[in-house]
């Protein structure tokens, strides 16, 4: 029984009041709204057990370290991961690439090596190898989507030579919400010897991911997309890869001796942790996974997705609106416009009526480009939305278009 209404009351900004309107929050694929438990959790450590982690003997230390610990074991079977080695701390999905793209590309791309990414790619896993390729001379090709927002797999397969060396794949698109066959991806990439990377900022709080069914080489999201904080997320990375990468950043923690001759380096995971972690963003993104598995990834899917088709349905309806992304497997994400009305004032006059929704270039300008706009309005609901919340962003919808009669 998914109880709506008590989930409601787990988020306490959802009582919010916006210009005296009760907030509608649809701008979740940017972030998410947290929990009280997490901010709870996370108020709880601060107040009562602060210490730094790793380093203590004492008590506080030893307390902040274990729930440090315990929240990583949560997150490796949230994802499925065989070890707690695999899963690594980093400030979001942004740092996780970058990591892969520093140090897998140190270790493994050499000039003239390939990486493959796809055209509807958030910034996030489109600079990163862009900027490696100024380091290495690696060259980046794209797999295009189609008009509905599909991959085109057929160019992918055409794209792929022994020459790739990584394949870096968005799970759900931030924009057009098309959920990528990841697996087959994978598969085909794997076949003429390449790593891939899912980029899952979009995935983990819509799907069950599990990296083992994947097989996938890298995964990365963040914290604060999956009601979790702001500051930390993961990077997954397969136990025997991450063991052949050097480390990225030095300092305190990734070590195991240091000497001016020489440094030794930590074991994984903590190789790649340098410095001290945000160790309490990391207890509350444990206590939001805990949360959302409660709930049901499972419960969480069907309730975005009957979102996904009311809120479709209701939206073709509005003459002059265009739906950007219409693929068959589609997560709870819809960007659109209306014609005549540019994104930034239509996102505007949604906020006067405590509509919150994400405008403009959406971090991924080719997608932009694809289309031939300057950027577009997107909608993006989660488990506490609501069909009377898609009712009055309607509502509003049409009211705007009678009154700037168009
Ligand atoms: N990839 C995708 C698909 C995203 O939607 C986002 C966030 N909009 C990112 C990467 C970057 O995430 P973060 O800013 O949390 O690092």
């Amino acid at each position: 029984m998914y109880d709506i209404h008590k989930i409601r009351a787990d988020f306490p900004i959802l009582e919010e009041k916006i210009y005296g309107k009760p907030l509608v929050y649809l701008d979740n694929g940017a972030t998410a709204q947290r929990p009280r438990v997490v901010i709870d959790k996370m108020t709880e450590y601060y107040l009562r057990y602060n210490s730094n982690v790793h380093r203590g003997v004492h008590y506080l230390s030893n307390k902040c370290t274990d729930a440090n610990e315990e929240a990583r074991r949560i997150i490796q079977q949230f994802i499925g991961a065989a070890s707690e080695k695999e899963i690594i701390f980093t400030r979001g999905t942004t740092e996780a690439i970058n990591l892969v793209a520093y140090t897998f590309g140190e270790a493994f791309i050499q000039e003239g090596d390939e990486i493959i990414v796809t055209e509807m790619e958030h910034h996030a896993d489109i600079v990163p190898w862009q900027m490696l390729y100024e380091r290495k001379g690696a060259r980046l090709k794209v797999i295009p989507f189609d008009d509905k927002g599909e991959l085109r797999l057929d160019e992918y397969e055409k794209l792929l030579t022994d020459r790739v060396k990584l394949v870096g794949v968005a799970y759900v698109s931030n924009v057009l919400g098309t959920e990528n066959p990841v697996r087959e991806i994978i598969a085909k990439a794997h076949a003429v010897g390449a790593k891939v990377l899912v980029d899952a900022a979009q995935a983990v709080a819509h799907l069950q991911v599990d990296v083992r069914q994947l097989d996938c080489d890298f995964l990365a999201f963040s914290g604060h997309k999956l009601y979790g904080p702001t500051g930390i997320g993961v990077l997954y990375g397969k136990e025997a890869l991450l063991q052949q990468m050097p480390p990225w950043q030095g300092g305190g923690e990734m070590i195991s001796e240091v000497r001016f001759e020489k440094t030794t380096y930590n074991e994984l995971p903590f190789k790649f942790e340098a410095g001290t972690p945000d160790f309490i963003g990391i207890i509350g993104l444990g206590e939001a996974v805990r949360y959302v598995e409660q709930i049901g990834r499972e419960n969480i899917r069907r309730h975005e997705q009957a979102l996904l088709d009311y809120a479709t349905g209701r939206m073709k309806q509005i003459p002059r609106l265009r739906i950007y992304g219409e693929a068959a497997a589609k997560a709870s994400v819809i960007s659109f416009q209306i014609d005549g009305i540019h994104h930034f004032d239509l996102g505007t006059l949604l906020d006067q009526m405590g509509i919150a929704v994400r405008t403009g270039q959406l971090c991924a300008e080719p997608v932009m480009q694809h289309y031939g706009v300057t950027g577009m309005v997107r909608a993006s609901f989660a488990m506490y939305n609501t069909p009377e919340e898609i009712d009055k962003l309607c509502e509003v919808l049409g009211k705007i278009e009678k009154m700037l009669n168009i």
